[in-house]
């Protein structure tokens, strides 16, 4: 789809923002509110709002289309509407605002009064229908099927590798087929990285020993699809961990984290998934929980939030997001083996948004590159602002994603610097296509595979 167009006030019909001064007003009113589909949120999360705007100028969509509804205080507006019955939890207008939120938090960073923003859209996603039998089945397919199957993860990453080094890929570039496929699909296709290697890449072992002596007892995510695309970034957290005095386990009986499904609004199956990762853990006995993956280390570190409705597990998932560390997190609190391999590199650093707006990491992952021999790193203007990923964001609105990653990547080549690093993997993906979309001359890399190279891993993947 294309950017739409900025909305007046007529077409906004239904979700009028002359209702503000009522609601802003509005004291008297039961503790929770409810929708009739998913879950009802405490009516505190909607007043700690106290419109202030100061969170507008922050949001990427707002800086997109100029629009107070594609803006955090105005999707907050347009929540509570609907959990208080004002407005239909199925209003297009709604849908459209709420979908168009990329769930980034950089509106929780600015926000003076402290509101927690992602729970509320999270939530908001819940009560909105899938629009049609297709998205349905489409989120049945991939949220309940492929991402929690590990083998069928496996035989989709073996069949990428056979698309593009048969020749077909080419075929279907060079014939301009992508033209003719449905939107989010030619994006797909688009963005999908370079698989080099076997066409089974080797699993982790389940357990790998610290280097000297141990220092903690780790387990290590290693993720969904993140954990085919990127599994040398895995085996290089693992290398990287194990050096600093960490015993590293993987339990094979881990599955996907669950982010895509909370964002998603699937909060039920986002629980399943959660409590299938707390019991691997627990029966791991680890110290720690680690994930190189941003966006997944947020959800896990909110696992207490996600089942905290459940009595029988909202304990264990307390414990459990007690341990949960990024892996920079984790190395600069342990403190991490300083390398002595020397990289004559010129690197700028993407904050990832569930790094620095979720999760409020920001230093770590830029003293593990500063304590890089020879790497020079070079701030870029807004390194914070999102860079238009955001799960399948953008894939499910490109073109917005493309607006937003055009900025970036300006940002980026302003810099001057060869090499950008990014903690998570689908900024990794978006960054790597801006640089080839819009000319700019960088690679893409994960900081842990660069300390992982400064260990002397002889390739980085
Ligand atoms: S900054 Fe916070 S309090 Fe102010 S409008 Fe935005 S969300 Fe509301
Ligand atoms: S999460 Fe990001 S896109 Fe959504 S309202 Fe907040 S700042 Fe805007």
């Amino acid at each position: 789809m294309g950017v739409p167009a900025r909305e007046t006030a007529a077409q906004a019909r239904g979700i009028d923002m002359a209702e503000t001064a009522v609601l802003a007003t509005e004291q008297r009113a039961p503790l929770l509110v409810a929708p009739r589909r998913g879950e009802p949120l405490d009516r505190a999360l909607f007043r700690q709002c106290v419109h202030c705007g100061l969170c507008l100028s922050a949001c990427p969509t707002y800086r997109v289309f100029g629009n107070e509804l594609d803006s955090p205080r105005g999707r907050i507006f347009q929540m509570r509407w609907v959990a208080e019955g004002k407005i239909a939890p199925d209003n297009p207008h709604f849908r459209q605002h709420i979908s168009l939120c990329l769930d980034c938090r950089a509106c929780e960073t600015a926000c003076p009064s402290g509101v927690s923003y992602g729970r509320l859209v999270e939530a908001a996603r819940g009560w909105i229908a899938p629009a049609s039998w297709r998205e349905r089945l489409l989120r049945r397919l991939l949220l309940g099927g492929l991402l929690t199957a590990p083998r069928a993860l496996r035989l989709a990453a073996a069949a990428l590798r056979v698309y593009q080094r048969s020749g077909l890929q080419r075929v279907v570039r060079a014939t301009g087929l992508l033209d003719r496929l449905p939107g989010g699909l030619a994006a797909l296709e688009r963005m999908q990285p370079r698989l080099d290697g076997p066409l089974f890449s080797p699993r982790l072992p389940e357990l790998i020993p610290a280097a000297g002596q141990r220092r903690a007892r780790v387990g290590l995510i290693v993720g969904c699809v993140a954990g085919e695309l990127f599994a040398g970034t895995n085996w290089a957290t693992a290398r990287v961990l194990a050096r600093s005095g960490c015993e590293v386990v993987v339990p094979p009986a881990q599955r996907c984290c669950g982010a895509l499904a909370v964002h998603a609004g699937e909060r039920d199956l986002a629980r399943q998934l959660a409590r299938r990762n707390i019991a691997a853990f627990e029966a791991a006995e680890v110290d720690y929980v680690v994930v190189n993956a941003a966006g997944c280390g947020s959800t896990l570190k909110e696992y207490g939030e996600l089942l905290e409705r459940d009595p029988r597990w909202a304990e264990r998932a307390h414990a459990f997001a007690t341990k949960m560390r990024d892996a920079s997190e984790l190395l600069v609190e342990l403190g991490f083996a300083p390398p002595e391999r020397e990289l004559r590199l010129r690197v700028t650093y993407q904050d990832a948004c569930h790094l620095a707006h979720g999760q409020r990491i920001r230093e770590q992952p830029r003293a593990l590159l500063r304590a890089i021999p020879g790497l020079e790193l070079v701030e870029m203007g807004d390194s914070d602002h999102c860079c238009g990923s955001a799960g399948v964001y953008n894939l499910v609105h490109y073109d917005v994603a493309a607006a937003i990653l055009e900025t970036k990547m300006r940002r980026i080549a302003e810099t001057g610097a060869t090499m950008v690093a990014a903690a998570n993997p689908g900024c990794i993906l978006q960054l790597r296509h801006g640089a080839e979309r819009f000319g700019v001359p960088v690679e893409v890399v994960h900081p842990i595979d660069l300390l992982d190279r400064a260990y002397g891993a002889q390739r980085m993947t």
